[in-house]
């Protein structure tokens, strides 16, 4: 099944009023939630090209490892969230050997990107389902996955703790949900110089390859937003999830956290 655009529960949320901010600037949900929407629509087409220049290959072995710890097995029901390139979903597939991966994305470009691929790797049509919708307004029944899995999405969302209670509402008892995010590098002389990259180097890049600087600006301050390795536990649990634990990749310029709903 592929939905595009009709997935997406669209109903009013108090919070979309509230106040947040599009990487440093500050601005309300609503206008967040489009502007991150135009982000990921100006640089669909070339997502997976920037993904190798920015980080020399690397999103390869930490997608990699996130595959590695993912807790599916034969017959799983998988939940790949902001899934994007379909990276992730392809990843648990082939481990799963049988089982089924829904995708969703808040994007259609990216969402068809990743269906593309899907295609492409033989898996679409058939193993797996490609819904668009907000990750903070899944439209699935209680208990439906075994693994819920987001990469690199979550620092996007207007709402982090909406989408995690969210995730933590859709996972059966037992399940696992595993989170692969950019954090902060726990040596001091790394994060100067992946300071000095990120906003020197990665917005000319962006540029160069794309012709949008603003988007590539936009990834980096919405990196140095996004809560820390401690911080994103403590959210976690306070969504519900239990047995917390993180991985620190790349000196913590990547962290993968997992938890479970026990
Ligand atoms: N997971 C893919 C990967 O690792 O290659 C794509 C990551 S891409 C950096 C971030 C994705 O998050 C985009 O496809 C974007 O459309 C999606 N996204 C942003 N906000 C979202 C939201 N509120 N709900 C669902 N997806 C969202």
């Amino acid at each position: 099944m592929l939905v595009f655009g009709g997935g997406e529960r669209d109903c009013y949320d108090w919070r979309m009023d509230q106040q947040t901010h599009f990487g440093f600037e500050a601005m309300g949900s609503a206008e967040k939630r489009q502007r991150v929407m135009g982000v990921f629509s100006s640089v669909a087409e070339k997502y997976d090209l920037m993904n190798d220049l920015m980080s020399g290959g690397l999103h390869r072995l930490w997608k990699r490892r996130m595959i590695n710890v993912a807790a599916v097995r034969h017959g799983s029901r998988a939940l790949d969230v902001a899934a994007g390139s379909g990276d992730i979903a392809i990843g648990l597939l082939k481990k799963m050997g049988d089982g089924r991966v829904v995708l969703t994305d808040l994007n259609g470009a990216m969402l068809a990107g990743g269906a593309r691929r899907m295609v492409d790797a033989g898996i679409l049509p058939g193993r797996a389902d490609c819904l668009q919708s907000d990750g903070t307004k899944l439209p699935f029944a209680d208990e439906s996955f075994d693994v819920v899995s987001i990469a690199f999405g979550i620092r996007n969302f207007v709402d982090i703790e909406a989408g995690l209670k969210e995730f933590h509402r859709v996972l059966a008892p037992g399940g696992q949900f595993i989170c692969l995010e950019f954090s902060r590098p726990v040596l001091p002389l790394l994060g100067i110089a992946y300071d000095a990259y990120s906003f020197n180097i990665i917005p000319q890049i962006g540029e160069w390859v794309t012709g949008d600087r603003a988007s590539y600006q936009y990834l980096v301050e919405s990196i140095r937003r996004f809560p820390d390795q401690k911080r994103f536990a403590k959210l976690m649990g306070r969504a519900g999830f239990d047995l917390i634990r993180y991985e620190n990749m790349t000196g913590g310029v990547v962290a993968l956290h997992r938890g479970y709903k026990i």
